[in-house]
């Protein structure tokens, strides 16, 4: 079925079903040549033009052998140069419950040594970038003082304040950093990071507003930079022999920065031009820079850093989530930049270059900019990502995200269900080599994903459907038939040898959720109660609407500006204290609010939904029982959802009563299991594809180092 290319190495014992399925490997587009061209950074050189900037992972010092097969996994994808996430020089920048990398001590050498073997086992070059986090760190772990340039509080709103550096701290922090290098370059690190932007310490040292030292640290623009100039100096004067030194810097790019601030990054940026060996560009506002596609698009930085090339003969790396070569060769032909920087897009497919290269663009996996993968930060646990069910799976189950297991027997599968889980578990299984025939009940595949997609700034969700129908579509040993929405008989008499349901859920409209554990008995039955999949469906409200969002992710925040955006008066209720608040770990949670506020969406916060009669909605304060009377037409309810396990439920109790079955096994996955979000059901779909004729290991998901 598919080719096997010399460059993988087979896992023992298993032969590997290639992601490919091209019977051979296509040339490049002369286009993309550009993107392979190496590019020199000081006393390195980089083999080409892809850079995987220092990105957070959930697993930083806390779990280093997931850490380092993840990197390594994107070195091998093609990446010419692969970071750590921010990386701790001393306990006093530490992040925890935030999983940070560290060099605080000879001790954390070996361990970014793991990293640093895997990243040039495949010809790549290992970055590293220091931090110090000044007031965004409370040091909840190490209880350590937090240092920065005034004693201010802590950023990340914990109760406590940083301690104002005098000059002794200074040299010690020059200290700390200079043995961190030390120890980066000890490590096999070949890029070391000055890191002086996004609000951390040395961002603080910079800024007119933050900076109000009477010293030679303070005032002048010059004096302000003075610390990150004797930071660069020292590490290159360090390592600089071996290491080349990066600074990552922001250039502003914030709607509320006074303009002569941004005027003076821009002098700044000017006067330190040519000290590092390369300059790793960004912007204040990190809801642009790590923006969810729902509000922000592909290279949105370049308005802010177009200028920069023309400033420094330093090479230049930025991000914007590219995931298009054709916009990727623009950015370097343009001189915007000489590196595509890239976090998600390489979570996503961390074989994005590989594929550029071998011409394989169809093969791409894109991100669709959802921001699942940093969610592991914020939570503290390990990455996931929507699109790519391997990340952070690379170690502790040996996951590879372009290569299977072959077949081990000749099976063949029935999956019910064209859904996110339906259709990884078809991909997974068609590239495995088994027999699949994917049914689905409508006419369009894809599930949630196909129906969320149309909903607002939601459109490139519509990915994570088209990568696996692509790859699909070339597969002859996976059939698919649509508008077939199968009975139990149908499903018997496809006579596969094993069944997955994979048919998803529906929203609930009886009111059951987290506030309200069983289904109110005090809505009308005569009333317009609606829920997310009527509003897909496109069943509009045409008057005052009220959204009791109990869900509290994107999906009440997206209906309130569908419905509102129709001209119809909307009221979002939520007993959360803000509105769609697990979109915080999203890190959109801000944007969400000021569009939703700027859109005229009332909202009330800290309410709960307590009856509804046809005209007036009934709320009630969370904090003090208050009751209040809201006039709505229309109810939404956004609370829970119900698995659609009929199928699952109908030949399980058939299998139960002993009636002889045709078939040898019966799963269900994804929603249809437990309702959940998209990636959780990308993942169901693949681990039930990997694990099918197999032992999994049980221990496997215990193991985290
Ligand atoms: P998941 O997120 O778990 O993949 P989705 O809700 O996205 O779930 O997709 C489930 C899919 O299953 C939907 O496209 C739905 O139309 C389909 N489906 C549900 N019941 C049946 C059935 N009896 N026969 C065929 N398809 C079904
Ligand atoms: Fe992109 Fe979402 Fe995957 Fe993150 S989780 S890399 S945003 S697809």
């Amino acid at each position: 079925m598919s080719c096997s290319a010399a460059s993988f190495a087979p896992l023992p014992a298993l032969i590997l079903a290639n992601t490919s399925i091209r019977s051979c490997r296509t040339l490049r587009d002369k286009r993309y040549d550009l993107l392979f061209e190496p590019v020199k950074i000081g006393p390195v050189t980089a083999k080409n033009r892809f850079y995987q900037v220092p990105h957070c992972t959930g697993l930083g010092r806390l779990r280093p052998r997931m850490l380092a097969a993840l990197r390594g996994m994107k070195a091998e994808g093609g990446w010419g140069v692969v970071c750590t996430e921010y990386c701790s020089i001393h306990p006093a920048s530490d992040d925890l419950p935030h999983p940070h990398a560290s060099l605080w001590n000879d001790d954390d050498i070996k361990d970014h040594a793991l990293m640093t073997e895997a990243v040039h086992r495949h010809g790549a070059l290992a970055g590293a970038e220091l931090w110090v986090g000044g007031a965004r760190t409370a040091n909840l772990y190490t209880r350590e003082t937090a240092i920065d340039v005034a004693s201010m509080p802590n950023l990340a709103g914990h109760p406590y304040q940083s301690q104002a550096m005098d000059k002794s701290d200074i040299r010690e922090l020059r200290r700390w950093h200079r043995n961190a290098a030390l120890r980066a370059k000890e490590a096999g690190f070949d890029i070391v990071y000055v890191y002086a932007t996004h609000g951390y310490l040395l961002s603080h040292f910079l800024s007119a507003h933050s900076n109000t030292r009477s010293d030679e640290y303070g005032g002048s623009m010059e004096n302000r930079a003075r610390l990150v100039r004797e930071l660069i100096e020292d590490t290159k004067d360090a390592v600089g022999e071996k290491c080349a030194v990066a600074v990552r810097y922001s250039v502003g790019g914030d709607d509320g920065e006074d303009p002569s601030l941004t005027s003076e990054r821009r002098d700044r940026l000017e006067m330190l031009a040519e000290l590092p060996d390369l300059w790793d560009i960004n912007i204040n506002d990190y809801y642009q820079e790590m923006g969810v596609s729902r509000f922000i698009k592909e290279g949105s930085l370049e308005e802010h850093m177009s200028f920069v090339k023309s400033v420094t003969t330093k090479p230049v790396v930025t991000v914007g989530r590219f995931t298009s070569p054709d916009t990727m060769a623009s950015q370097v032909r343009r001189g915007i930049v000489d590196f595509i920087g890239a976090a998600r897009p390489s979570i996503a497919d961390p074989f994005l270059p590989k594929k550029i290269e071998e011409g394989r663009l169809e093969e791409i996996r894109e991100c669709i900019g959802c921001n699942i993968c940093y969610a592991g930060d914020g939570l503290g646990v390990p990455i996931r990502c929507t699109q790519n069910p391997t990340m952070g799976e690379e170690w502790r189950r040996g996951w590879h995200p372009e290569q299977i297991p072959q077949k081990s027997s000749d099976a063949s599968v029935l999956i019910v269900g064209a859904g996110p889980a339906g259709l990884e578990a078809a991909r997974a299984l068609g590239q495995r080599g088994y027999r699949v025939t994917l049914a689905e009940a409508t006419r369009e595949l894809g599930g949630r994903v196909a129906r969320e997609s149309t909903l607002p700034g939601l459109g490139e969700w519509r990915r994570v459907s088209d990568y696996r129908l692509g790859q699909i579509e070339a597969m002859p040993n996976v059939e698919v038939f649509r508008e077939s929405e199968l009975s139990v008989d149908e499903v018997l008499a496809v006579g596969a040898d094993h069944l997955v349901m994979a048919t998803g859920s529906t929203w609930r409209a009886d009111g059951f959720g987290r506030t309200h554990p069983k289904p109110l008995t005090t809505l009308s039955t005569a009333a317009r109660i609606l829920t997310p999949d009527d509003i897909m469906a496109g069943q509009l409200p045409d008057g005052p609407t009220v959204i009791f969002d109990d869900d509290s992710f994107y999906m009440g925040g997206v209906i309130a500006e569908k419905v509102r955006r129709e001209n119809v008066p909307v009221t979002l209720v939520t007993p959360e204290n803000v509105v769609s608040a697990w979109c915080e770990y999203t890190s959109e949670h801000y944007q969400v609010q000021k569009n939703l506020l700027e859109l005229g969406v009332d909202i009330k916060t800290g309410h709960s939904l307590l009856a509804y009669d046809g005209r007036e909605v009934t709320l009630c304060c969370i904090h003090t029982e208050r009751q209040q009377s809201i006039e709505a037409g229309a109810l939404i309810m956004v609370t829970a959802r119900s698995p659609r396990d009929e199928l699952y439920q109908a030949l399980k109790q058939r299998m139960e009563e002993g009636a002889q079955m045709p078939f040898r096994s019966l799963r269900r996955i994804g929603d249809c299991e437990a309702p959940a979000m998209i990636a959780a059901a990308v993942y169901a779909g693949h681990r039930y594809a990997r694990e099918f004729d197999t032992e999994p290991d049980p221990d496997a998901s215990c193991r985290l180092k």
